[in-house]
C-alpha cells in the first residue's frame, strides 16, 4: 500500500524529537497490514534499534511463543510501539517523545483499521485509560473509538515476574475468542474510522 509506504519513509526520516540523534534507526513496525489485531508496546530496545524490527530480544520471543500458543504468527498481526525510536539506555519515553510521535500511531491505525488494539504495559495502555491502573483493567477488552481496545500486561514483565506468565497466557487465550467470535462487543464491527478521533 502506497501510502503506508510514505508513512514508514516519514517514520524513518523523522527528526521531531531529541531520539532522531541517539537512534541507529527508527522501527516503524512490522506485520500484515490488513491484521485484524494491533501489538502496541512501549519503545523500540537495544536488538529492535540495530536491526530495524519491533519486538525480537527476549520480549519478542515471549510475544511469538504467546502469538503460536492462539495459532498466529508475526505476518498475521501487525507490531509497533508508541515511539519509534530507542530512548538511550532504554529509558523511560519523556511526555514530548510520546507526543511527538503519536500521530505516526494514529495514522497507523487508521490504515490498518485493526478490530482489536492490544495494549502491552503501562505505556501504552494509560495513554488511552489515565489515571487507570493495568492490573485492574488487563483482560477486559472496552471499545474505544470503534476499536475493541484490549489492554494486558507487557511480555517483559512475565519474564521479570514469572507469576504473571499465566496471566498474559491467559489473556491470549481471551483475546483468541475476540478476534475468531462474532460477538466482539457490540457493533465494534461497524466503526467508521472516518469520524475517528485522535487514539493516542
Ligand atoms: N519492548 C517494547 O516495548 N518494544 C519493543 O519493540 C521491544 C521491547
Amino acid at each position: 500500500m502506497l501510502e503506508f509506504d510514505l508513512l514508514v519513509r516519514e517514520i524513518n526520516n523523522c527528526e521531531r524529537c531529541i531520539l532522531s540523534a541517539t537512534r541507529t534507526q527508527a522501527v516503524p513496525g512490522e506485520g500484515s497490514l490488513d491484521a485484524d489485531v494491533v501489538f502496541i508496546g512501549e519503545a523500540p530496545g537495544f536488538y529492535e534499534d540495530r536491526d530495524g524490527r519491533p519486538f525480537i530480544g527476549q520480549a519478542g520471543k515471549l510475544l511469538d511463543e504467546l502469538l503460536a500458543s492462539i495459532g498466529l504468527q508475526r505476518k498475521d498481526v501487525y507490531i509497533t510501539n508508541m515511539i519509534k525510536c530507542r530512548p538511550p539506555d532504554n529509558r523511560d519515553p519523556l511526555s514530548s517523545e510520546i507526543e511527538k510521535c503519536k500521530p505516526f500511531l494514529d495514522r497507523q491505525m487508521e490504515m490498518i483499521n485493526p478490530k482489536v488494539i492490544v495494549t502491552l504495559g503501562r505505556y501504552s495502555f494509560q495513554r488511552l485509560f489515565p489515571g487507570e491502573m493495568l492490573s485492574k483493567a488487563r483482560g477486559k477488552p472496552r471499545q474505544l473509538n470503534g476499536f475493541i481496545a484490549y489492554p494486558i500486561y507487557h511480555p517483559a514483565a512475565a519474564l521479570h515476574n514469572p507469576r504473571l506468565r499465566p496471566v498474559i497466557e491467559e489473556d491470549f487465550k481471551q483475546l483468541q475468542d475476540l478476534l475468531y467470535s462474532d460477538k466482539g462487543l457490540g457493533d465494534s464491527d461497524e466503526k467508521d474510522i472516518s469520524e475517528q478521533l485522535s487514539l493516542f
